[in-house]
């Protein structure tokens, strides 16, 4: 097994004196490249706390981790910066998209940051538009389009860089329940690609039948994490039973 992400007792506290709140207490985690993992817990856990370490857009107050074996806890606000244009794609449960830009221009801002060359930039564009069910809409606009169809415009730009990491922090959520199947469909189609995915959801039936693990957090630790038949058909520790009860009927 190859660790493409290995977290060693990370921590992250918010404010400070009497104000403080560890939000992620003392967390290890690996994950093998390649490896589908689905991360569920309830609001407040710390998922999206998580998420934005292993996407290098937050720092740990303790801990030390590892992206593409390169430890992260000591870079430059610009080595990170870089770590995560070469190596993560990230979605969020909002689309970020830049309105005044077309389908195609939003999906070549990180080639365009990364110097690309204009014709190859686009060609790609236009390819990974098309790969995502997106072709004749490359001039569209943002309001021009579906939640669905801009969530997918957001992932075509996250795979721009040809990222090996895809961390998606709800990408879900904010869908109408109609737009939630094509953008599914379409992370599907990445965990087949032999991309890593870690991907914190409310869809119980992505974590049961896509991922190969699910990750449960509670409080700002992972409490339990296990294979999705395993962990859905056994969960061992009581807070995860609490927690399944609760969104499985
Ligand atoms: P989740 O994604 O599981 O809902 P988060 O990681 O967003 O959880 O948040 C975990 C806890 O940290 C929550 O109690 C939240 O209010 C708190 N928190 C998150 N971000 C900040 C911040 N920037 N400043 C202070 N508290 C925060
Ligand atoms: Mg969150």
């Amino acid at each position: 097994m190859r660790k493409i992400i290995e977290l060693k007792g990370i921590s992250r506290t918010y404010g400070n004196g009497s104000q403080a709140r560890t939000v992620l207490k003392n967390v290890d985690l690996t994950i093998a490249a390649g490896e589908i993992v689905a991360i569920i817990g309830a609001s407040g856990s710390g998922k999206s706390t998580l998420m934005n370490i292993m996407g290098c857009l937050d720092v740990p107050d303790k801990g030390d981790y590892f992206i593409n074996g390169q430890n992260a806890a000591h870079l430059s606000p610009d080595e990170l910066a870089r770590t995560r244009r070469e190596h993560i794609g990230f979605i969020f449960q909002r689309y970020h998209l830049i309105p005044d830009l077309s389908a195609l221009g939003n999906v070549e801002i990180p080639a365009i940051y990364a110097n690309r060359e204009r014709g190859s930039r686009r060609m790609y564009a236009t390819a990974l538009l098309g790969r995502l069910g997106l072709k004749g809409r490359e001039h569209h606009k943002p309001s021009e389009l579906s939640g669905g169809q801009q969530q997918r415009v957001a992932i075509a730009r996250s795979l721009c860089m040809k990222p090996k990491i895809m961390l998606f922090d709800e990408p879900t959520s904010a869908l109408d329940p109609e737009m939630v199947k094509e953008v599914l469909d379409t992370m599907i189609g990445l965990a087949q690609s032999g991309m890593t995915m870690l991907c914190v959801t409310h869809e119980m039936g992505f974590a049961r039948t896509v991922a190969d693990r699910v990750i449960f957090m509670d409080r700002g630790e992972i409490v339990e994490q296990a294979a999705p038949d395993e962990f859905f058909a056994h969960p061992k520790s009581e807070r995860t039973r609490a927690f399944l009860s609760q969104v499985i009927h």
